[in-house]
């Protein structure tokens, strides 16, 4: 039977503000997104037994309708009435629960499949769309690159591409529930906004350096307190020469931005030395392949 094989890459966030909580319990949220090189890979089957099987190098993650990479299946299967049944083999690289939309981007990447695999003909918004009723990153993961998510993160505009640079990032053993992130984000009177507009001009006008001095994610003021590893790895990130450094999402993972190739692989064996870091990756900004869906690191 046919097959498709496909990437699902990591993001990052360069910016990350909470503007308030809406009346629904949503967070309105401003984000300056990138996706980076480090990938999930996946293999989808067509069979003619029905249903849908997946099968993943990490055991301890669901393999049914928990999973979001089975529900982006069995929500555009249900949808178009496929016939066939289908197989998914995912094989994870990115970290689980690390703030870096793992699970979002092998959903991306399944709405994508399954449109090819059963010539489905819908048109990346349309997957988008679709996207938006998995999860609240998964039309970012259709879309990839930089971007400004607003709303709840669904709401995305392009932005000009990240100037060339390296990516380190590291992840602490601890793991931080978004659903705790945010409760106890809430418990908070104020904070301070980092400056998204500045982050958003430095891209515009290429300046790395205005990029970087723009970073602000104000979730670390609640998960710093929960993985005191997150506030280490940026310092040990900064010491090893980074033009910035800072938590990704909802954490805990760091991430460590380089001017120079060189620092950035010597952080990179700095880290993986580290007691406070549990994976490290040595990565960029992600380019997206032909065929594939974008190439990573090994
Ligand atoms: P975000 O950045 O959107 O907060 P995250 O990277 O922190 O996401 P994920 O790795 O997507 O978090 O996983 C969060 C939870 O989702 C996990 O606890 C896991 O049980 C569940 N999950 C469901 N499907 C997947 C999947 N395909 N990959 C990883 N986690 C999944």
């Amino acid at each position: 039977m046919k097959a498709i094989r496909k990437k699902a890459a990591a993001k990052i966030n360069l910016g990350l503000d909470v503007l308030g909580k809406r009346d629904d319990g949503y967070h309105e949220l401003r984000m300056v997104m990138e996706t980076v090189g480090i990938c999930d890979r996946l293999t989808l089957t067509a069979t003619r037994a029905k249903g849908i099987r997946l099968k993943t190098n990490r055991g301890f993650l669901p393999r049914d309708g928990r999973n979001l990479a089975y529900r982006a299946a069995q929500l555009l299967m249900e949808e178009a009435g496929v016939e066939d049944g289908l197989y998914i083999d995912l094989y994870k690289k990115i970290p689980v629960a690390a703030g870096l939309a793992g699970g979002s981007s092998d959903a991306a990447a399944v709405l994508e499949g399954v449109n090819e695999l059963f010539g489905l003909g819908l048109s990346r918004s349309e997957l988008m769309e679709r996207g938006a009723r998995i999860g609240a990153d998964v039309p970012y993961c259709v879309m990839k690159g930089p971007a400004l998510a607003e709303g709840f993160g669904e709401i995305l505009t392009p932005l000009d591409p990240l100037p060339e640079c390296h990516i380190v990032l590291a992840k602490p053993a601890a793991r931080a529930s978004t659903a705790q992130v945010f409760a106890r984000f809430d418990e908070l009177a104020n904070w301070a906004h980092p400056d998204i507009d500045g982050q958003m001009e430095g891209l515009k006008r290429g300046d790395l350096k205005q990029v970087v001095r723009c970073m602000g994610n104000v979730l670390e003021l609640v998960t710093i307190p929960m993985v005191p590893e997150v506030s280490a790895l940026k310092e040990l990130m900064m010491g090893c020469g980074a033009a910035g450094a800072m938590m990704s999402g909802s954490g805990p993972s760091v991430f460590g931005i380089f001017e120079d190739p060189e620092d950035a692989k010597r952080a990179y064996s700095r880290l993986r030395e580290a007691p406070q870091a549990a994976e490290v990756f040595l990565t960029e900004p992600y380019e997206p392949g032909p065929g594939t869906g974008g190439e990573d690191d090994d």
